[in-house]
């Protein structure tokens, strides 16, 4: 069978377009760190690894009494879990959106203030590159792009192409979601950087699921590790991440995808 390229890219947004009314956005909610891998540790021994859980319980609560949205952890108490796998959970989860949630530490100690990472386009190139080695592995990508790969018409252009597509429509929600979060986040607390930043970190590396990071502050600064211990900061962080998702996904319905 013989694909021209605008039939597989019209066939390609397709697949991002067709949504229905009642369809959930699927959220994973990553909580950096756990179990042995502590993350960074704040003077007064506060933890990453529980800053992040403690914020990624918040969201999930919150997103869940959201009829538009559906929201799962990666994982749900204090065990580790390697970056790959974190991904992995999600996808089977079939999560649309990816929100890893991580403290920041610097040598300067007075370093502050949150910041929002997406996908770098070198790591998206590299991860191109391992994906299109892993011929079993790309059927197990979203939105039907799996199928073509392994299916018939596969070829390495094929592929490269597809796999492309993916990782570029990844970076493009990718950085308008971390836009809007980062909006409501200078709302309640002090910005690091005010533009989401490109970044070859761990969990930012799914061609099929628009990733972001966000850095909730840094721990390494000791009036910013107080206020990361506090529930109270720590809900309105919850809450502001929340609106700029809400935002995000007015802005942008085709993200429900038809599950
Ligand atoms: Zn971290």
């Amino acid at each position: 069978m013989k694909i021209s390229f605008k039939m597989l890219i019209l066939s390609f947004m397709t697949l991002f377009i067709c949504f229905t009314a009642d369809a959930k956005v699927i959220i994973a909610i990553d909580a950096g760190h756990g179990g042995k891998d502590s993350g960074a540790i704040g003077k007064k021994n506060l933890y990453e690894k529980d800053v992040t859980l403690s914020i990624a319980n918040k969201l999930m609560t919150i997103m869940n009494k959201d009829p538009e949205i559906k929201a799962i952890l990666t994982r749900k108490n204090d065990s580790y879990i390697s970056v790959f796998q974190r991904s992995e959970i999600a996808r089977k989860n079939k999560a649309d959106l990816l929100i890893s949630i991580h403290a920041d530490s610097a040598p300067n100690r007075n370093a502050t203030g949150a910041s929002v990472w997406v996908l770098s386009t070198k790591r998206a190139d590299t991860e191109l590159g391992r994906w299109l080695e892993k011929h079993e592995k790309q059927s197990e990508l979203l939105g039907g792009a799996g199928d073509v790969l392994s299916g018939e018409a596969s070829h390495p252009y094929l592929s490269q192409a597809v796999l492309d597509l993916q990782f570029s429509y990844a970076q493009r929600v990718g950085y308008g979601l971390a836009s809007d979060i980062l909006k409501e986040m200078n709302k309640v607390v002090t910005l690091h950087k005010r533009e989401p930043e490109h970044a070859s970190l761990g969990v930012l590396r799914s061609p099929d699921i628009p990733s972001v990071l966000i850095e909730v502050g840094f721990i390494s600064n000791l009036s910013e590790e107080r206020l990361l211990k506090s529930q109270t900061h720590q809900d309105k962080i919850a809450q502001a991440i929340y609106r700029g998702l809400k935002i995000y996904i007015k802005k942008n319905p085709m993200i429900k995808e038809k599950h």
